[in-house]
């Protein structure tokens, strides 16, 4: 039986944040990790000197709370083109970000990709999204993202042929169900700053927080599966004792610990990675499929972004399917072939199969009502609390921002 003054149950990016605020005021914690590694849903595999993000996933630089709390030179982040190439009717169309990119962005005035008033209605778009503080946006009126996109006078065209792949692509929601506050929220922190990979991959985040806490505070292959005031109880019977828990797991894990019948729902999403002695395009740039035809949502070549994502003279891509697609790894495999053999000719052919990745619990639901994420409360008994990215909105920015609060909230309860 060992004593700190917190436990932290989980060790992702919420449960770090909060271990760390607490250890830099003096508190001592103790963050209890199931798995056999930090990160949770932001870890990084290494494979023959490819690094493997669990899923495709970006940084978005502008996130406030992480250009708190991260080191930002240490991650060396490399940008993303800001823009993407929408494949639609047998070509790719590019996107420019008018404002970064103004020469592209004049050409895709008049791509096929949504009318000249859609570009006219995304400027106007990008100007209410940037207004005002983030509190200011989670307070305005909220609904489905496919209600404000129509309510915003989107053409049908646009709407299917870029933010059904761009932004489903980013929540794994290609019905656009997912509140219009998130989608304003990201849609603010694309056009504020760069769309980054670290270049030790997005695990490098996680690993940085850790980093900074004193040896022996993270234990790894620890599941907990009791919380009691006092303390916790982990699956092999011992039981750590302290005089407050923090539950920094997922959300439905966070529902049983806390002996609630419901289990939230969450988004899945499989990623497919494979090699190749060529990229198959010299740009750091996202691919979008706006044919909507499937089954790959977006594809990127992530060494084209970061070099280091895969070993000299070699590139490495990766295919991004929304859902847990139960097709065995062969069939899906095939199936993403045959879509990319006609986006990149007969060379995909060559491409090796690395690994696939099926996760279950990629994403929150997030159907509106969202709760704003500055108020929700985080204290649920006077010894207990909790973070993670389901109590907001899901994203690096949110889950940090929750362990912080969580943390705040400790130190002012021990200072009374
Ligand atoms: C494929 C994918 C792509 C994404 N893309 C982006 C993106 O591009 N940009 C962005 O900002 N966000 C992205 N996200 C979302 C972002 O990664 C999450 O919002 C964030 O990492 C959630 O952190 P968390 O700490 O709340 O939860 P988690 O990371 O899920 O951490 C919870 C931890 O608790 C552990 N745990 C669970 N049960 C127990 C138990 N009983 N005992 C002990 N430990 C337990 C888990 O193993 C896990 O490590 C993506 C997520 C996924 C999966």
């Amino acid at each position: 039986m060992s004593r700190s003054d917190v436990t932290i149950v989980g060790a992702g990016l919420s449960g770090l944040a909060c271990a760390l605020r607490l250890h830099q005021s003096g508190i001592s914690v103790s963050n209890l990790e199931a798995s056999d590694g930090i990160g949770g849903r932001v870890r990084t595999d290494r494979m023959d000197g490819f690094l493997l993000d669990r899923g495709f996933q970006v940084f978005l630089t502008a996130y406030p709370e992480a250009r708190q709390v991260l080191d930002y030179a240490d991650l060396d982040f490399r940008p993303f083109y800001p823009g993407a190439l929408v494949r639609f009717s047998g070509q790719f169309h590019r996107i420019g970000d008018p404002w970064r990119r103004p020469l592209d962005g004049i050409r895709s005035l008049f791509s096929p990709i949504g009318t000249f008033q859609d570009k006219v209605r995304a400027g106007r778009l990008r100007q209410q999204v940037r207004a005002g503080s983030l509190e200011d946006l989670f307070r305005r009126p909220e609904s489905s993202t496919i209600d404000a996109l129509h309510a915003a006078g989107f053409s049908e065209a646009m709407i299917d042929r870029f933010f059904r792949p761009f932004i489903g692509g980013v929540f794994l929601d290609k019905n656009l169900e997912i509140s219009s506050r998130m989608f304003e929220f990201v849609f603010r922190m694309f056009s504020l700053d760069d769309t980054a990979l670290p270049s030790n991959g997005m695990g490098a985040i996680p690993e940085q927080l850790a980093s900074q806490l004193p040896e022996g505070t993270v234990q790894t292959n620890a599941p907990v599966v009791k919380v009691q005031e006092g303390g916790v109880t982990l699956e092999s019977g011992e039981e750590i004792r302290s005089r407050a828990v923090v539950i920094a797991t997922e959300g439905p894990e966070t529902e049983r610990l806390l002996g609630e019948k419901k289990r939230s729902a969450m988004r899945g999403v499989t990623c497919l990675y494979f090699a190749f002695s060529e990229p198959p395009f010299s740009e750091p740039i996202l691919f979008l499929d706006g044919d909507g035809k499937g089954p790959v949502i977006n594809l990127c070549v992530p060494s084209q972004v970061a070099p280091s994502y895969a070993p000299p003279d070699m590139s490495l891509i990766s295919a991004t399917v929304l859902g847990c697609s139960e097709d065995a790894d062969k069939h899906l495999e095939a199936a993403v072939r045959s879509q990319l053999a006609e986006w990149f000719g007969r060379a995909i052919q060559d491409w090796r199969h690395l690994r696939t990745y099926r996760i279950r619990h990629a994403l929150p639901m997030q159907v509106p009502p969202v709760s704003e994420p500055f108020s929700q409360p985080v204290r649920i008994h006077p010894w207990l609390f909790v973070c993670g990215d389901y109590r907001s909105v899901a994203s690096i920015q949110w889950a940090l921002v929750s362990g912080r609060r969580a943390a705040d909230a400790i130190i002012e309860a021990f200072s009374r």
